[in-house]
């Protein structure tokens, strides 16, 4: 993946029929033809996954599964294997979000071990970190987003890192309305590049794209897409409208080309 488009990225969550994604994706496959210059990726829920894969067939816009167990089948009742998803026509992986982490109580040694599993199977990933409202106010922001990756990428020191995405997604922006003021998200993606060079020195870390996440809009996308640092986005709620979606992929597309 050698791409320096932005990421506009799509997490549904827990929204959205097999039936209503399979129609959103065949609205994006036309609007997509006119939007070459950002790189789409939708995560449905799983369920919707298979069908979602023929809308999105002869496009460029990917797919990918919200979240992965790290074994390759067994008894885990719930979780869905890499396998199924490379099956239903994924090419990516989110990884630690932090709903998962939060609601769902995953830890980075789980979040470390999904992370090979779904490199090591040819998907690509999006690893999800973030400080709390708390850990902000407390200024610790830098320290926090340091011991995620550290801890979500421990012993990986030779690895395809221009498959990895990380995306920066304060918990306390998530769904909130509230998002990060472009110093605040253009201090934290230059931490995240810096912390990244220091733990991989010897790999081309400038490959890595760095998506912000957090009640991104189209209000506020352009603003943001001319942060420096920020390679991308990816959304939830301003994601689930087909409109509002393509808006902020449009603005995405028109400034990125004015920075160029
Ligand atoms: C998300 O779910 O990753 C997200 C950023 O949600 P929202 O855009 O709704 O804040």
């Amino acid at each position: 993946m050698n791409d320096n488009r932005p990421i506009i990225a799509a997490n549904w969550k827990m929204y959205k029929t097999p039936q209503e994604g399979y129609r959103f994706a065949r609205q994006l496959a036309i609007k997509a033809l006119n939007l070459t210059g950002v790189e789409f990726i939708l995560f449905p829920s799983a369920t919707g996954l298979f069908h979602i894969k023929d809308a999105l067939k002869d496009t460029s816009v990917g797919l990918g599964g919200q979240n992965i167990h790290s074994a390759g089948e067994g008894a885990f009742t719930g979780e869905t294997s890499v396998s199924m998803l490379l099956a239903c026509g994924c090419r990516w992986a989110l990884i630690g979000h932090s709903e998962r982490r939060h609601i769902f109580h995953e830890t980075d040694a789980d979040i470390h071990a999904k992370i090979p599993a779904a490199l090591d199977a040819g998907l690509n990933v999006i690893l999800c970190i973030g400080e709390r409202l708390e850990e902000r106010q407390a200024g610790s922001t830098g320290a926090v987003l340091r011991q995620q990756l550290q801890d979500d990428l421990a012993g990986m020191e030779s690895f395809p890192i221009e498959r990895l995405v990380v995306a920066y997604e304060p918990v306390w922006a998530i769904g909130t309305g509230v998002v990060a003021t472009t110093e605040q998200a253009g201090e934290a993606h230059a931490q995240v590049r810096a912390i990244l060079l220091e733990l991989f020195p010897d790999l081309p870390v400038e490959k890595v794209r760095i998506l912000y996440g957090g009640s991104v809009k189209s209000a506020n996308a352009a603003q943001l897409i001319n942060t420096a640092g920020i390679d991308g986005f990816l959304i939830g709620g301003a994601s689930l409208d087909i409109d509002e979606y393509e808006k902020i992929a449009e603005i995405s597309q028109i400034e990125t080309k004015v920075k160029l």
